[in-house]
């Protein structure tokens, strides 16, 4: 592989409500952890967009294309204004393929379950989401799920490669193709296939039916590792997982596009605590972790990610969705001062 750009451009979408106040929280991080990264910023104005205009103006989608990577904190569509969603748009124009959302237990952080470590490789661009419904006749609507052999293909295969980058031990097809057997067929054979192309790199596949492995989550999570599935799977599968190790608040997302990525943060905008300096940055933080170890900075996001562990494992600084008091400052300010004693 070629060698890695000494200097990065990340296009940076802070995004509405808390989003600027945790984008701060990250950048004062970055900084201090000298990555090498200039940011590209974008304020979206989403009043400012006519009525059927696109929210995300083609400077600001051209940005991420430009620079192969994306930062977005949490947006608002404005409902009923005839506006493309903002997320169908990223995912049009980007061509976001794979939603990615790693959860891992955080030590200090009481929940359910400590043992967590799965990550979730969700197909984004058709299956159930294809938006193609129709009323036959009053009271009887269909609702068609697509299934492409090159979608499917391209997200297994992006879980494999996942999978090897980041020295994972199995990748597990989640499917219902017990009862779908056309679609969920489809899938499970690509899946196949592209574990075949991998069977000299080690990592183990294994496939599982979606009830499975809801079930499997909840007894025993311990007892997976990458899974990757259809898109209606996923956006359940994902969020399931991330319940597993606190919430959404805590959780990294990455979608991978054709040349380019976008890290973003799952949460909403918290209209609740706007400006309040009581936002916690993690989630958006791990993300934009998720892109370092994509841009081969691992030495960074491992400083960081352990600065990030130490802090709520010790407990005294926290924000107070997770139970704490401390500011959005003081929690950033935390971080940094880890970092400076772990380097
Ligand atoms: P949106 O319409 O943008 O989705 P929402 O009203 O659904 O906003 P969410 O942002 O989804 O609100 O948040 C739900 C709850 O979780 C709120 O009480 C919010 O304050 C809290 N919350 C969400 N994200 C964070 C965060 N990063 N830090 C602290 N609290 C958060
Ligand atoms: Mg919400």
């Amino acid at each position: 592989t070629a060698a890695a750009p000494s200097q990065y451009t990340v296009t940076l979408f802070p995004g509405d409500g808390i989003g600027p106040e945790i984008a701060e929280s990250v950048k004062r991080i970055f900084n201090a952890a000298d990555v090498p990264i200039t940011w590209d910023t974008h304020i979206i104005d989403v009043h400012a967009a006519k009525p059927g205009e696109d929210l995300i103006s083609k400077e600001a989608l051209d940005s991420v294309r430009r620079n192969g990577f994306g930062l977005k904190g949490p947006m608002a569509t404005p409902i009923g204004k005839g506006h493309r969603s903002l997320n169908l748009t990223l995912r049009k124009e980007l061509g976001l393929y794979a939603n990615v959302r790693p959860c891992v237990s955080i030590p200090g952080v009481d929940t359910l379950y400590h043992d967590v470590d799965v990550v979730t490789v969700r197909e984004n661009t058709e299956g159930e989401y294809s938006g193609l419904e129709h009323v036959v006749f009053p009271g009887v609507v269909e609702s068609l799920k697509v299934i492409t052999r090159d979608a499917s293909m391209r997200v297994c295969e992006y879980a494999f490669e996942y999978a090897i980058q980041n020295n994972r031990k199995r990748v597990t097809a989640v499917h219902k193709a017990s009862v779908m057997k056309l679609s969920d067929g489809l899938f499970l054979e690509c899946a196949n296939e592209v574990a075949e192309r991998h069977k000299d790199s080690g990592i183990e596949f294994q496939t599982l039916l979606i009830d499975n492995a809801a079930s499997l989550l909840v007894s025993n999570p311990a007892l997976l590792d990458v899974m990757v599935m259809p898109n209606l799977y996923g956006d359940i599968i994902s969020d399931l997982c991330a319940g597993l190790i606190g919430g959404l608040g805590l959780t990294p997302s990455g979608n991978m596009g054709t040349g380019c990525m976008l890290a973003e943060a799952v949460h909403g905008t918290a209209p609740d605590i706007v400006g309040q300096n009581r936002a916690n940055p993690t989630a958006l933080l791990m993300s934009a972790l998720m892109m370092l170890r994509h841009m081969q900075l691992r030495p960074q996001a491992q400083l960081i990610e352990r600065s990030v562990y130490t802090v709520l494992q010790e407990g005294v600084v926290r924000t107070g969705d997770i139970g704490g008091t401390s500011t959005t400052t003081e929690y950033t300010d935390a971080i940094i001062r880890k970092m400076d004693q772990l380097r």
